[in-house]
């Protein structure tokens, strides 16, 4: 049985708006999946509908053989902004995750718990953060905002992970580290993975599956291999008198490179190379100046964790 089944999906917006077109999609449990397409395809409707946001006007959708619930509590969501609580630290962050695994009382009085401080920790270990989860989100790099916000997704302990745009507003080597954790922890958890992305390069870097959306079908269902650049032409490019946006694209394929080329990749202010590079190096310097009152708490966690779980 696949894992996500999405059979003869509709979704329709008003009176005309057709967002998604009879889309049907088997995913298998723990592969990770991109889903590629131009602005407008199609491809926030597709993981709205998996996180019970929105609901399908026609088709059904399933998560594990059960109708996607509106709670969506068993789906890990990470959006194009992060959504952090800038002034907790990122442990504080991920350990809200817990919330959305129960209801809100429940998880209120709950959110101490050993279980979730460990899961906190050991998310951001994934992340590659453990080192930094004293430090406050709001202190750090778009890139490292972003992996708190996989981390937070992952304490939910998801059966299924979405990323709606996780690296667009991300340079190509904070979008590259994103996507690098994000796989990993995909790996390390078996955990099912969909994400949306625009920019070709790295998609490509980092899916097993790909699908192509395009004015809400799908046109393409395939492997890294089968990607080809008529594909992705396919995909992005319905003008004929238009210049394919992969041609631009075709040397850095082959090259790994991480310019600026990838497509749509922007670096705004908040999020430039070099913005991550002195974050880095004033990660302690922040660490300890941050009056987060969590932190001997944290401290003390962080050392039974380290202690007993890392290697
Ligand atoms: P993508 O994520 O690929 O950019 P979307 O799923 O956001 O595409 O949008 C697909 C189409 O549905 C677009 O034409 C968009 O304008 C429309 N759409 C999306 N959400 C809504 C909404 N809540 N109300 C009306 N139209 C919408």
């Amino acid at each position: 049985m696949p894992h996500v089944s999405l059979q003869n999906v509709t979704k329709v917006f008003g009176e005309d708006t057709v967002a998604l077109d009879d889309v049907s999609i088997e995913i298998t449990a723990g592969e990770f999946v991109v889903i590629l397409g131009p602005s407008g395809a199609g491809k926030s409707t597709l993981l709205r509908i998996l996180n019970g946001l929105t609901e399908p006007t026609t088709g059904t959708a399933q998560i594990g053989g059960s109708p996607v619930s509106k709670s969506g509590s068993d789906v890990g969501m990470v959006f194009q902004m992060h959504y952090l609580i800038e002034s907790l630290s990122a442990y504080r962050n991920a350990l809200t995750g817990a919330l959305a695994r129960t209801s809100n009382l429940k998880s209120v009085l709950t959110l101490n718990r050993t279980d979730d401080k460990r899961a906190a920790l050991h998310a951001l270990e994934t992340v590659g953060l453990l080192s930094d989860a004293e430090q406050r989100a709001g202190t750090m790099s778009g890139g490292q905002k972003q992996r708190v916000g996989i981390a937070r997704a992952l304490v939910q302990n998801p059966s299924l992970l979405l990323a709606d745009e996780p690296v667009s507003s991300l340079d190509p080597k904070a979008a590259r580290d994103v996507m690098r954790y994000m796989r990993q922890a995909a790996r390390e958890r078996e955990l099912t993975t969909i994400a949306s992305l625009h920019q070709v390069n790295i998609a490509r870097e980092f899916g097993d599956r790909f699908i192509g959306v395009r004015d809400g079908t799908v046109v393409f269902d395939g492997s890294r291999a089968e990607l080809s650049m008529d594909i992705i032409d396919d995909i992005y490019y319905t003008d004929s008198e238009s210049t394919p946006i992969s041609r631009g694209e075709t040397e850095s394929f082959a090259h790994d490179s991480t310019t600026a080329s990838d497509t749509g990749v922007t670096a705004d202010s908040d999020n430039t190379a070099s913005r991550n590079h002195h974050t880095s190096a004033n990660t302690n310097a922040e660490t300890e100046t941050d009056a987060d009152t969590d932190t001997p708490i944290l401290t003390q966690e962080k050392h039974n964790y380290e202690h007993r779980y890392s290697r």
